[in-house]
């Protein structure tokens, strides 16, 4: 695997396999590689002639200096895991080769969708997204890039960015990876207390009851269900509960034959912040 720490040398070499006609799918991370973005990677391979990850901790996406601070950073550990699927290049730039002097995001407006949820709850974390998202774009200019449904709101605002600016790219998204025992897979797992981390699966225990009751209840029903069952859970937070429609998501009250729908949920364990989400059937 060839591993590039400045923009210019990576450019280099990636012009030379454009220039011999060889297709580029990209994967963006913020490292502490886990199965869940193996699977991205190996999804890529399967579709492009070569594979570029980054592993960048973009600090302008953050909106808790701790957060920020201890995210896990496993780079050694990164490196075979990535060599384990055979990925071609590594990108892992630091704060200075993307940023320079000014760490602070661009403003984006993403037709309202920046303002659900996460929107909601970690201030000015899209224009951080899209800031890096799409400075990566234009370093890497590759033909597909892939995203986890793991962070599905990310997913749509990527696929709005590139429509919207015309970005001569595709989008690919990719299913949620998760433990056996049901949890999502994340960076952030490992810095779970073991008691927390026990009972973390309970998050997407209680999705899986949401899809079953979506048949059959009221939306306003399970958003009180939902919040009762977080209510008699004491090591975990419900942050928000939510069953929005997949292409605005705007969080719905009545479900309509003809739109998709997906249960959004984020949950502190301790100080450490889940998300997860899933596709409803109605
Ligand atoms: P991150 O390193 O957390 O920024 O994630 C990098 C990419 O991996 C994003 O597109 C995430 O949505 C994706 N990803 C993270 N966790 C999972 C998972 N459990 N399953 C599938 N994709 C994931």
């Amino acid at each position: 695997m060839k591993k590039f720490y400045n923009k210019k040398d990576l450019k280099g070499c990636l012009l030379k396999y454009k220039s011999n006609n060889k297709t580029i799918g990209f994967v963006p991370t913020m490292g502490a590689l886990h199965e869940g973005h193996l699977s991205l990677i190996k999804k890529a391979k399967e579709k492009n002639d070569v594979v570029v990850v980054s592993i960048f901790v973009n600090p302008t996406q953050f909106d808790n200096e701790e957060d920020l601070k201890k995210y896990p950073k496993t780079i050694e550990n990164d490196i075979k895991l990535l060599e384990s699927v055979s990925c071609d290049v590594l990108f892992s730039p630091s704060v200075e080769e993307i940023y320079a002097k000014n760490i602070v995001s661009k403003k984006f407006n993403f037709d309202g969708l920046e303002h659900q949820m996460e929107g909601k709850f970690r201030d000015g974390h899209f224009d951080g997204v899209g800031t890096i998202v799409k400075a990566l774009f234009e370093i890497v200019e590759p033909d597909k890039a892939y995203f986890g449904q793991k962070d599905f709101q990310q997913l749509q605002i990527i696929k709005k960015m590139v429509k919207k600016n015309n970005l001569p790219l595709k989008i690919k998204g990719c299913p949620i990876f998760r433990e056996k025992d049901g949890l999502a897979m994340s960076s952030r797992n490992t810095r779970l207390t073991e008691e927390h981390r026990e009972i973390a699966p309970f998050i997407f225990k209680t999705l899986k009851k949401v899809k079953k009751k979506f048949y059959k209840k009221e939306i306003s029903e399970i958003n009180e269900w939902v919040e009762n069952q977080f209510k008699k859970q004491p090591l975990l937070e419900l942050e928000y509960f939510t069953i929005a429609e997949e292409k605005t998501l705007e969080s719905a009250e009545t479900k309509e034959s003809n739109k998709k729908y997906r249960a959004f949920i984020a949950v502190f364990a301790g100080k450490i912040r889940l998300i997860d989400n899933i596709r409803l059937k109605n």
